[in-house]
């Protein structure tokens, strides 16, 4: 007996809509779509102005154009290793670490210490440098970069830290981040170190180097027995004694801050590093060189 009741305002809410429908003024969805279209307009016009105004063009988010812009001279500015790659690297370098940067998740630590798109950038730009002979972008369990303005205190080594890699996660100082590209050669980039641990979490499941990584096992370790019977390494610093771990981070920052001095002294131990990364940091130095030697017509 109750549903009749209600069948009957269903059918009167029906009708009552449609019986509103053509009442509706015949030039009204015109204007909504003038008033869509001019903010449109007005959107892009505001973003190609925010692209155009400097720096600003990597700020926000962007179309890659603009972004690339922006980045071209960030990372130019700040990474010698960019400035050592040829037109076409250069622009997949970008690219990539715009990938590299879209797919990782970036987190202040501290109150006050805000992430800017620079500092993505460029921690997006060192984990390019790393993987920029592969296919893989960077290591698949690695989601986030934890960013500190200053050394951090760490419950996990307890002790005051300018880096930590946990898994899926690292953790850096941005100002020694920074230091580490400020100079270039001394052998210390906290930004690869990290990083390269981040993909020795992960590289033994890689089937693409195994072979390589067998390689570098046979010329690292009796490095690696050299230093703990020797303190004084020669080549690497005494950090890189601590573990098997440690000497590859370490030999990665060596890899691409020193490759001459690398390859000099240990030549095995370079061109393992060269083949797991599948690329050539001694290479590309050379080849800058010689370009500038090349007289002017
Ligand atoms: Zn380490």
């Amino acid at each position: 007996m109750a549903a009749r009741p209600l069948l009957f305002i269903h059918k009167a809410r029906g009708l009552t809509l449609f019986s509103f429908m053509p009442t509706l003024p015949s030039g009204y969805m015109v204007y909504v779509f003038i008033i869509a279209a001019v903010a449109a307009i007005l959107y892009k016009v505001y973003q190609k102005r925010q692209a155009a105004d400097g720096d600003s063009a990597y700020v926000g988010t962007f179309e890659f154009e603009n972004w690339q812009n922006g980045a071209t001279h960030l990372i130019s500015s700040r990474m010698s290793f960019f400035l050592l790659l040829d037109y076409e690297e250069r622009s997949r370098f970008l690219d990539r670490t715009y990938q590299i940067m879209n797919a990782l998740q970036f987190v202040s630590r501290e109150e006050g210490f805000e992430v800017t798109d620079e500092m993505r950038m460029l921690v997006s730009a060192s984990m390019c440098q790393l993987t920029f002979g592969w296919t893989e972008l960077l290591p698949p369990n690695l989601k986030q970069i934890d960013l500190f303005s200053e050394s951090f205190y760490s419950q996990a080594a307890r002790a005051e830290v300018k880096g930590l890699t946990l898994p899926g996660r690292t953790m850096l100082s941005w100002r020694y981040f920074q230091e580490g590209y400020q100079i270039d050669n001394d052998k210390i980039n906290l930004g690869l170190h990290e990083l390269a641990h981040t993909i020795w979490d992960e590289m033994y499941n890689y089937d693409s180097v195994k072979e390589e990584l067998d390689r570098w096992q046979r010329v690292a370790t009796p490095e690696f027995i050299r230093m703990r019977r020797n303190a004084d390494s020669g080549f690497f610093r005494d950090y890189a004694g601590t573990n098997m771990e440690e000497l590859w981070a370490c030999s990665i920052e060596c890899f691409f801050e020193a490759p001459e001095e690398f390859y000099a002294q240990l030549p095995d131990f370079y061109k393992s590093l060269s083949e797991i990364l599948n690329q050539d940091t001694l290479a590309r130095a050379l080849r800058k060189k010689q370009a500038a030697t090349i007289p002017v017509a």
